[in-house]
């Protein structure tokens, strides 16, 4: 059974790695002048193809704050089963499958005899890759259009860039690398 627990954590190992990398990079590529736009708390526009919005002062996309919404609605009663879903499992399970934890360990070992298991194994892991992608696609997007010299990360610090962004250029690769990431979890390389 599959968890996300350590998506969280992945994904900031794998910030840790591009900052490093960008940060070297950035360095040469002074001069850039970001553009003033101004928004207040509440608004919703769009920018380089992805919605934003301004959270508690904190500039973020606004799918992420939609997905951490959902995510975090956990409805009384399992929608499948109608039982009370009072584990902690539940919630996790529901986070995954929408589902309580019953219902998937069920779920699960119809596939089992069906011998479908591994597929939905297989899916269920690219799913995850996928998220996990699109999570720090979604980060570094949102690091590079925070602010041209420093942002706030996840966990709230304010992190300086060295010397200025080619933000277009960034968000270009970016894009690339997570569209070819996801082509190659698809192809199971
Ligand atoms: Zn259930």
């Amino acid at each position: 059974m599959l968890n996300k627990e350590f998506k969280r954590k992945d994904v900031e190992r794998m910030r840790n790695l591009i900052k490093g990398k960008t940060g070297e990079s950035a360095e040469v590529q002074v001069g850039y002048r970001a553009k003033k736009e101004n928004h207040k708390e509440g608004d919703i526009w769009e920018e380089g193809g992805k919605k934003w919005t301004i959270k508690d002062g904190i500039k973020q996309t606004y799918t992420k704050l939609d997905r951490v919404k959902k995510e975090a609605i956990l409805p009384l009663f399992c929608p499948n089963c109608g039982s009370l879903m009072k584990k902690r499992l539940d919630a996790k399970m529901y986070k995954i499958h929408q589902t309580c934890f019953d219902c998937v360990v069920e779920k699960e070992a119809k596939l089992k005899r069906e011998g479908k298991y591994e597929e939905y194994e297989r899916n269920m892991m690219i799913n995850n890759a996928k998220d996990m992608v699109e999570d720090f696609e979604t980060y570094l997007l949102e690091a590079l259009n925070t602010s041209n010299t420093q942002y706030v990360s996840e966990r709230g610090e304010v992190e300086r860039w060295k010397g200025g962004i080619d933000k277009e250029k960034l968000t270009k690769e970016i894009k690339e690398a997570v569209i070819e990431f996801k082509e190659k979890i698809e192809k199971n390389d």
